[in-house]
Formats: structure tokens, sequence, C-alpha cells
């Protein structure tokens, strides 16, 4: 990469290309401090209701003629707008004596709180709700409604985050990458670009501070955004780009080695939205669902009922492929409000994991049994596991608890040194391991995997990360055990060859990563790929294991990483 340009490094969140001045998403139009009441309830209630229709005209017109996914988003909006409940919260609202674009924040607020309390399909309506209100808002003020810019040229979208109802309407064609610095890998921004084919990079501080309109190179593949990139690099990146694409056709199907040695290719989810979109993909399962995720913004646990209707759809939504379910990860960089055992002075070495299971009722009882209830009525193929486990004890004590409830296929992830050593032992407890390599990375490294200038310790491409995934592969490997890893490295495609040489059994990813990594591992035999986990062990640093990896591989690989 050349000196000059600037590179922001974030999350690969959809791959692919795009090159192009950088337009920023309008923030949102937040109502004055100061607002007046209006005159009467019944000025304010007109003003109001006129505001919300002319957002649900706004919002059917953009139905027209958009993507699928765009209508159903568009339409929802609309009826929402329309919705009597939220004219009726806004009422109480103006009654109070709130101004009216007040009045409307407050009402759809307390709306969107409402949906998210009655969890399930319900609760996904929030996000809607929250649009609506920035949408309304902005008529009331009389500015234009936030959305995505119709600029009538291609552009790279940035923002914060992009909204459901923004990210819908999108236009492939004008929209050329997207940017944000929130998100993550699995958020919906990530998974709707993904599906327009819009290359994506989220999780990129550092992107709000570039200038308007000067262009970018997105390369959504490896989480890189170069800013005003120069004529020669630019024809770089594309000529990569090129190859990368050539590459990857004709690769298709169930994960294999060249020589047929079946290597399951399975996604991380951390959002029932994302389950039904799973047929994009070409995957063969789930092999991190992370529970965690669909409560982050709840105050109090969610009933059993709740959570089994919740898992249910999700065993619906992946129709009929198996899927392994974490047990809520809660603690440090994934705090609950409802698991949360107070401040910490070290919470990446505190309370997280599997040790605060127990300390809250019956938190983690709650989950195994609606689990096992959930899988019992859908007839899923389910298996759970528990993150952070250090001993040999932990494994059992949860193996104990999740087969209590009858659910027999029972794993722990492998994200400590301590696991990872202890591996053999783990799996006289347990059905499988699977080797979270992020966290594995930070605790084998002890670098904290939420400071990007430790970047480099936490490289999984580390000799002592390797050594450690390989030792925990080995003692799985004399117990016939499957061993998946489910940690970012197993997206890298180079990556991914020696990890199945080092003896991991399956690779689970966010999705846009899978079709690189069957290309990768299509093209080459499983004595290739342990060949290439020794030249990689043997390798003094990371970026040495790396080349000697891409020296001794099929030319394909340096066209796909
Ligand atoms: C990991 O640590 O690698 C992992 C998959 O879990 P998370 O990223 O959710 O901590
Ligand atoms: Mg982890």
């Amino acid at each position: 990469m050349e000196a000059s340009a600037r590179v922001i490094r974030g999350i690969p969140a959809s791959p692919g290309l795009g090159v192009g001045p950088l337009v920023r998403l309008p923030r949102r139009v937040a109502p004055p401090a100061d607002e007046p009441a209006p005159a009467t309830l019944e000025d304010g209630l007109a003003e109001v209701a006129a505001a919300l229709e002319q957002v649900a005209q706004g919002m059917e017109a953009r139905a027209e003629g958009a993507t699928e996914a765009a209508k159903a988003v568009m339409r929802a909006g609309a009826l929402i707008a329309r919705d009597p409940d939220l004219a009726d919260l806004v009422r109480d609202r103006i009654a109070e004596g709130l101004g009216v674009t007040s009045a409307v924040a407050a009402a759809a607020d307390s709306f969107a709180a409402q949906l998210e309390s009655l969890g399930g399909l319900m609760a996904e309506r929030a996000a809607d709700v929250r649009d609506v209100r920035d949408r309304a808002v902005a008529r009331l003020l009389g500015q234009p409604e936030s959305g995505v810019p119709r600029l009538g040229w291609p552009f790279v979208l940035t923002a914060d985050e992009v909204s459901p109802a923004e990210a819908a309407t999108l236009d492939p064609a004008l929209c050329l990458a997207i940017v944000t610095t929130g998100g993550g890998p699995t958020s919906h921004t990530a998974i709707l670009a993904a599906q327009l084919g819009i290359p994506a990079v989220v999780g990129a501080r550092g992107i709000e501070t570039a200038p308007e309109r000067v262009t970018v190179a997105v390369d959504g593949g490896r989480g890189e955004v170069e800013i005003d990139p120069s004529p020669a690099r630019l024809e770089q990146l594309r000529t990569r780009e090129d190859a990368r694409k050539r590459a990857l056709e004709g690769f298709s199907g169930r994960g294999a080695t060249k020589d047929g040695h079946p290597v399951p290719l399975l996604a991380n989810l951390g959002a029932l939205a994302e389950a039904v979109r799973l047929g994009a993909w070409d995957v063969e399962g789930v092999g991190l669902f992370r529970t965690e995720f669909l409560f982050m913004d709840r105050d109090r646990a969610p009933s059993v009922g709740e959570q089994e209707a919740i898992y249910r759809r999700l065993f619906n939504g992946i129709g009929g492929l198996p899927v392994t379910v974490r047990t809520l990860d809660a603690g440090s960089d994934k705090p609950l409000r409802f698991a949360d055992l107070g401040l910490e002075d070290n919470p990446a070495l505190g309370q997280r994991g599997i040790r605060t299971a127990g300390k809250f009722g019956s938190l983690l009882d709650d989950q195994l049994a609606a689990l096992a209830q959930a899988a019992e009525r859908t007839g899923a193929d389910v298996r759970v596991m528990a993150p952070m486990v250090a001993t040999e004890a932990e494994a059992e004590w949860f193996a104990g608890r999740a087969r209590a409830r009858g659910l027999e296929r029972v794993g722990v992830m492998v994200e400590t040194p301590a696991a990872a050593l202890m591996a053999g032992r783990i799996l006289r407890q347990v059905d499988f391991i699977s080797i979270g390599s992020n966290d594995l990375a930070q605790y084998t490294m002890a670098a904290d995997r939420l400071r990007p200038e430790l970047a480099g310790l936490l490289d999984p491409w580390q000799p002592a990360v390797l050594q450690l995934i390989g030792l925990a592969a080995e003692a799985a490997g004399s117990t016939g055990k499957p061993v998946g890893l489910c940690g970012e490295a197993g997206g890298d495609p180079a990556l991914a060859l020696v990890l199945i040489g080092l003896g991991v059994t399956s690779l689970s990813m966010a999705p846009p990563k899978i079709a690189s990594v069957r290309a990768a591992l299509a093209s080459h035999d499983l004595r290739h790929c342990r060949d290439l986990a020794g030249a990689a062990l043997a390798a003094p640093t990371p970026a040495a294991a790396k080349q000697a990896v891409l020296d001794a591989a099929a030319p394909i690989l340096a066209a796909l990483t």
C-alpha cells in the first residue's frame, strides 16, 4: 500500500471495491430545546397530523419502483406514521405542554419502547418508528427529511450508522460503497449492503474527519478505506478487485478441500432478520448465534416465553440448517443492563461470559429452557455452547445444566489460553468446542481487543495464537469430536487454510466472507493445508507467517486475499 494515502481500517462488512466522492448522510434533526407549546391543543394536533401524513405519503412514493426490501420498509413506515396509537401518544404529550416537535419525538420514543418490550417481530419495528420520528421532526422544522441524499450521481455514503429504512432505499447504481463509524459486521447496514452488493466497511473510526466529496476507495472485503488515493494506486486497487472477482467464479455449494475433505462453512449471526436472509449466502448453517445481541437494549431480562418465541423464529427462519446458539456472553465489551455486576477495574478479566451465569437468578436456566422448548417445537438441529470457559469444571457445570433441560449437543467456546491448553479434558465434558479467535488473541497476547493501536498484537497470525489453536485442534482430533472456529480469523482465506491444516473441522464467519474462503479451500488439498500450517507455525512474526503461506499456496490465494 502506498504510504501517501491515508488509510482507515474498519470491519469488513460487504466485499467489493467502491471508489467515489464521499457524501455524508444528513444528521438527524433534533427538536429545539426551548420549543413553545402550540396556541391550542387542536392547532398542535393538526400541525403534527399534517406532518405525519406528508411523511407517510413520502414513504409510499419512495416505495414505488424500489427493491422488494425497500418497499416493505417504506410501507411499514407509512403505516406507522398513520398509526392511531402514535397519534394518541402525541395528543398526550401536547396536552402536557410540549411543543409539536418535542411531542412527536417523545411520543415516538415511548411508542418504540412499547414495541421493544413486546419483543419478537414487534420489537424490530422500533427502528422504523424512530425513522418516522426523525422524518416528522424534520418536516415540522421545515428541513429536509433525513435519508439518503438523491444526488443523481454516484457517491460513497458515510454516516455514524445507516438505519434499516435508509439502507433499504440505497440504489446500488448510485451508492458505490458505505462507510460507517458505528455498527458491527452483522448490523443491518452490513447485511443490507451485502445483499444489495454494495461494498461496505463498518466501525471505521476516523472517516468522520475526512472532507466531504474527497475521493475514497473502499475495499469492503479487507475493511479498508483509502482517502484521496493516487491514480496509480486506484489502478492497482481496480486490478486487484477484478482478479478477486474472477477468482471467485465457479465455486459454490458445500465447503471442502480440493480432495473432498468436508469443511462446513457456517455463518456468524446476531439478529433474527439475518437468519431469513441466509439463503443468499450459500451457507451450511449457523456456527455462532450471539444471543446477547438480541437483548442489548433491554433493562429487564426477557422471559422464557418471550425468548422461546424469538428462538422459534430463528430456527424456522434458517429453514432446517444446523444452528449453534451461544448462551448470553454478558460483560466487558458486550454489557447487558440486566446482567451487570457493577464497575470493574479490568472488565475483560472480570465477571463476563459463563462467569456471570448463576449470578442472576435463573437467567441461564431460563435461556436453556427457552432454547430447548423452541428446538423441540420446531424440530430444529440445535446445539448450544457457553462463552468464556476457562476450566473443565465450568464446562461440566454448563453441560449438566444444558442436558438437564433436554439439550443434547452441548459445547463450549475456547477463548482463553487455559481452555485451549485444557481442550482435551474439557472435551470429556462436552460434545464439541468452538474456538473464539477474537478473544483467544486478546487473552493470549494480553492486548485489549478494543484498542486499535494494539491491532498488531491482536493479529490471529501471531505464532502464539496459532500454537494454541493447534493444541486445541489436536486435542479434539484425538477424541474425534468437532472443533469449529468462529472468530474473525476464519474469514481470512489464507488463514482458513492454515486453520484446516491445524485440524479445525468447520469455520463460521460473517456471511460476506464465505465465498472467498470456499474458493481458497477448494483450491488446496488437505495435505497442502497441513504443509501451510507447518509453514505458518515456523514463521517468527505474523507478517512472515502470512507471507510464507502466500508463497507456498496456489496462485489463486493471492487474488482472494
Ligand atoms: C470470539 O471471541 O472470537 C468470538 C467469536 O466471540 P465474540 O467476538 O462474540 O466475543
Ligand atoms: Mg468472544
